[in-house]
């Protein structure tokens, strides 16, 4: 998902518009905005995608200087407009509006133990966890931790339900006249914050701030928790230091390339993971390809690293939205071929390196993979960068069940048959984690099934859902 929000400005739900819609490859399930009219919270939410979805009359309901958004697509709960965010709710401390990025492992036995104590859900998505357990009216005030008069009534309940929720979150909130951000203590989803004279935005990604001209400031740091009033903006630190788990996969495919994240360019890093590739290769070839979009940033690393000529050997429609984030396969299947064709000019007679991002099924890799062989291409080489998927994703980005990853069902050389390749290779492991600057701050489970949380207790979870 995509988060995105305003403080202090006259056009906040429309910057939060324009925001949230540069970061629509987060997720183009539903999309959703709520504003703080300086008595109450105001709310829209539509499914289907930003541009389509949100209409004029929405921007002028939505009055006020603050303002959250949401774009989701689903990795927990039902998808369409029923789970849309923002989430609102009546809370013992006041209307709370809450966006979230990211996902609650302990969702399913913190749901039981509420609703045992008769807070009721309204919604099947983890993020209504984070209004519900204010409802228990606990508080926590970590040793260490000074609360603002002004944050007393807000900031120790606050801390109490950060300390039971488990897992990756970057959220947004409004609550009266304020607006809080956070992001978990293992900062697996990326938060950024960012200025325009007067008005603080936030951000899942830095590339939101251009489209406002916004200047990025800062990312909210793992584990900060983050309140702005008109009284100024004001820092929390209520968990004891984790080890850190930014989401590596965020530089592979799922961030924009021109966001700053996790103290990268995403550009940069996804580069280099193309010129590690082409280290780690040797395969002679008269010219690279990339698979647009997600294979063109580590297709020129990879070209420039061996000094080959790179040519678009496919091009995209680009009135088709992202193939993996429709939520079936069959439409998955189907939005393939609508989206790419292959370009005679340069396949013909050529032997080719194909670039992508990462395989995860297969199956798409094996459509393109036809479409350059009746095209024409001589020999095909795959070259993927990064390594192959392993393991499901527990913490917000929506890979398949292990069963349906490929490289589960069948070792090297039988996924280079089921794609119809001449050659198949992908980065290695060390290779990944090479690319960025300290490797023990990521999570890699999905490439390494090194789970940063421990997975049983997330499968356990799982199975009783
Ligand atoms: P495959 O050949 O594994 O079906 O698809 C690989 C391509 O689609 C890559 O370009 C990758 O960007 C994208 N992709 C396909 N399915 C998924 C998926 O389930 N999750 C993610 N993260 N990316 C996918
Ligand atoms: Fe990211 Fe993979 Fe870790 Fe999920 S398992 S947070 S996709 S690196
Ligand atoms: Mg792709």
């Amino acid at each position: 998902c995509g988060i995105a929000g305003v403080f202090n400005s006259p056009y906040a739900s429309q910057y939060a518009f324009l925001q949230i819609y540069s970061l629509q490859h987060r997720g183009q399930e539903s999309v959703g905005i709520s504003s703080w009219d300086g008595e109450d919270i105001r709310t829209v939410k539509k499914s289907g995608r930003v541009l389509e979805a949100i209409k004029q009359e929405d921007l002028n309901f939505l009055k006020g200087n603050n303002a959250i958004a949401h774009v989701r697509y689903s990795t927990a709960g039902d998808s369409g407009a029923a789970n849309a965010q923002p989430i609102v709710k009546e809370t013992v401390v006041g209307k709370i509006a809450v966006v979230h990025n990211g996902n609650i492992v302990n969702y399913v036995s913190l749901r039981r133990e509420l609703e045992s104590k008769g807070v009721g859900f309204d919604y099947s998505s983890d993020t209504e966890l984070f209004l519900n357990l204010f409802n228990l009216g606990e508080f926590l005030i970590p040793e260490g931790v000074n609360v603002h008069p002004r944050d007393v009534d807000f900031i120790p309940r606050l801390m109490y339900v950060l300390s039971r929720v488990e897992g990756a979150y970057s959220f947004l909130m409004l609550y009266k006249d304020k607006l809080i951000a956070g992001r978990d203590p293992y900062g697996f989803r990326p938060l950024s914050i960012g200025r325009k004279g007067k008005t603080l935005l936030f951000a899942s990604e830095s590339c939101a701030f251009e489209t406002v001209e916004a200047e990025f400031w800062r990312e909210v740091k793992p584990g900060e928790i983050v309140i702005i009033d008109e009284a100024g903006i004001r820092s929390y630190f209520p968990f004891k230091q984790e080890r850190r788990a930014y989401c590596i996969f965020e530089f592979v495919y799922f961030s924009r390339p021109d966001s700053f994240i996790f103290g990268d360019w995403a550009y940069n890093v996804r580069k280099e993971l193309g010129r590690q590739l082409a280290r780690e290769d040797d395969v002679e070839a008269d010219v690279v390809i990339p698979v647009p979009d997600s294979g063109v940033v580590p297709a020129l690393g990879y070209a420039q690293e061996r000094a080959l000529p790179l040519e678009m050997g496919l091009i995209r429609n680009h009135y088709v939205g992202r193939s993996f984030i429709e939520p079936t396969q069959e439409l998955r299947n189907l939005r393939v071929l609508m989206k790419l064709s292959p370009n005679r000019a340069v396949l013909e007679g050529k032997r080719i390196v194909v670039i992508d991002d990462s395989l995860v099924r297969g199956t798409t890799s094996k459509r393109i993979v036809a479409m350059l062989r009746r095209a024409g291409a001589k020999e095909i080489h795959m070259r993927i960068a990064s390594p192959p998927v392993i393991g499901p994703c527990y913490y917000g980005i929506d890979t398949p069940t292990r069963e349906e990853l490929i490289a589960n069902q069948m070792d090297l050389e039988d996924i280079r048959k089921f794609i119809g390749v001449d050659s198949l290779r992908y980065l290695s492991l060390e290779g990944l984690r090479s690319c960025v600057a300290n490797r023990n701050d990521f999570c890699d489970a999905c490439f390494s099934n090194d789970y940063p949380i421990d997975v049983d207790k997330v499968a356990i979870e799982r199975k009783r859902d």
